[in-house]
């Protein structure tokens, strides 16, 4: 059952195992490799695409199907030095022709049978930066998205923002019509560091922000922080943490900084106009220490980046994008998948608005999903959470990844990375810092075996830092 051992070299092995006879957990592996695990499905060819859009979106699955919709608003007011998501400059006469294309767009879904088919649990606002809405506008998109989707009674009704542009008519435009929590990219509280990323407000005015989105009792908040910023220690990033504590938010997701090669942070750091990032072992201390502060403070994890107190923050989007749920994507740069399919929307504004014009869903690029895809979803939705059930997958795929997947399973448990249990594998904190890293090695073993050997595993230059 290794004989997938067979097609590795030593390359493809340092890949998937990592730095076999390190025992340092922070030089587990060199470094990241992805910045979500996955592999590429069958690309449909241009001409094609759009009859096999038309195709999917008229099938009737036979039961209801849970489902959630992302919608991308591709505007910011600045351009943040780390960021790989920023598309335009926020410009009203720009955001007003985007926002009635988009309107559009979701009105044209209620025709879908399979959108019909679909109750949707949770809506995700992100982008860019939604609060660079107007409030008539955000009002506008949030009752095309009630009136034209199938939302369930519970739906989680996420707005993603930076607390910058979130005055009071915003926020009350967002609470009256229906949003009940606020993702906010605060990143850190620290002036200096968030100065380096180019963000705005100082950490005082980000605090004074997030109390007055609280006081409306109306939503849950959850706030990003990232760790291995410019100018930052392990102390400044555990001051941030508590700082979130005091304000006594409701989730907190913390991401490792991804320095991308060739970037705008790479370049700043490359000619000295930013002080230098911690390498990745480096970050391996500062999500460590984290994780302390965060188990003594009594959060407990909704997943291996997110965490929460109590019960308002769900973060159910974020939960069935990992576990491969159907996605109904709209707007210029948005992703999405169907049952069988997934695609991306054009990101360009220009074309975006064109296909709209013409009353074409402006997909850009779609993939066929392949046979392994329910297992690779399976794997990471598991991985995501912490944990591996063999038992489930072979009940459900007739496959034994505990003995398929020995050698490195055993790798990993000699490391200190991972236990591994009779039914489960179960991450230790060290392995908790490599998640996104040890669930791709785990999709590329299943895809050597598929494939025969005819498949390189992926490498993404998203840890310039080293
Ligand atoms: S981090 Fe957010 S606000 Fe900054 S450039 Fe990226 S998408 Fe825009």
């Amino acid at each position: 059952m290794t004989d997938w051992m067979r097609f590795l070299d030593e390359h493809k092995r340092r890949l998937i195992f990592g730095n076999e006879q390190m025992d340092d957990p922070a030089r587990a592996y060199d470094k990241k490799r992805a910045v979500h695990a996955g592999v590429q499905g069958r690309a449909v060819e241009p001409e094609q695409v759009q009859a096999v859009w038309k195709n999917e979106m008229q099938k009737l699955p036979l039961q209801v199907r849970d489902a959630c919709v992302y919608i991308n608003i591709p505007f910011c007011q600045t351009k943040c030095t780390y960021c790989g998501f920023f598309r335009n400059l926020a410009d009203p006469v720009r955001i007003a022709d985007y926002l009635a294309a988009l309107l559009r767009e979701i009105a044209m879904a209620k025709s879908s049978c399979m959108v019909g088919r679909t109750r949707i649990r949770a809506v995700y606002i992100g982008g860019g930066t939604p609060g660079t809405l107007n409030p008539v506008q955000i009002g506008e998109l949030l009752s095309a998205i009630r009136r034209h989707l199938p939302l369930s009674n519970d739906c989680e009704i996420t707005f993603e923002t930076r607390t910058h542009e979130l005055g009071a008519d915003k926020l009350q435009a967002c609470i009256d019509h229906g949003v009940n929590r606020f993702s906010l990219g605060v990143q850190s509280f620290d002036s200096r560091s968030r100065r380096a990323i180019g963000r705005i407000d100082e950490g005082a005015v980000v605090i004074e922000n997030i109390q007055r989105m609280q006081a409306f009792r109306e939503a849950s908040v959850s706030i990003d922080l990232i760790f291995g910023l410019p100018h930052q220690t392990v102390e400044t990033y555990l001051q941030d943490i508590s700082t979130a504590d005091l304000l006594d938010i409701d989730g907190m997701a913390l991401y490792q900084l991804n320095v991308f090669e060739g970037g705008r942070m790479d370049k700043a750091i490359q000619t000295g106009r930013t002080i230098g990032v911690p390498e990745t072992s480096e970050q391996f201390r500062y999500h460590q220490a984290a994780l302390h502060l965060l188990t003594d403070l009594g959060y407990h994890p909704l997943s291996m980046s997110h965490w929460v107190q109590g019960t308002l923050d769900r973060s159910i989007y974020n939960r069935f994008s990992k576990n491969g749920a159907i996605i109904h994507a709209f707007g210029a740069g948005a992703g999405g998948r169907t049952e069988s399919c997934r695609y991306f929307i054009q990101p360009s504004l220009a074309n975006y608005l064109e296909s709209m014009n013409r009353g074409v869903k402006p997909i850009m690029g779609l993939s066929k999903k392949g046979s392994m895809t329910p297992l690779h979803d399976y794997i990471t939705g598991e991985m995501d959470s912490g944990r591996l059930r063999f038992d489930r997958a072979q009940s459900r795929f007739q496959i034994d990844l505990k003995e398929i997947c020995a050698p490195l399973l055993e790798s990993w448990q000699r490391r200190g990375l991972a236990v591994v249990g009779e039914r489960t594998l179960r991450l230790l904190p060290a392995g908790q810092f490599w998640y996104v890293t040890m669930n791709q090695a785990l999709l590329d073993i299943l895809e050597i075996m598929h494939r025969e050997g005819a498949y390189e595993p992926p490498q993404e230059r998203v840890a310039a830092q080293g």
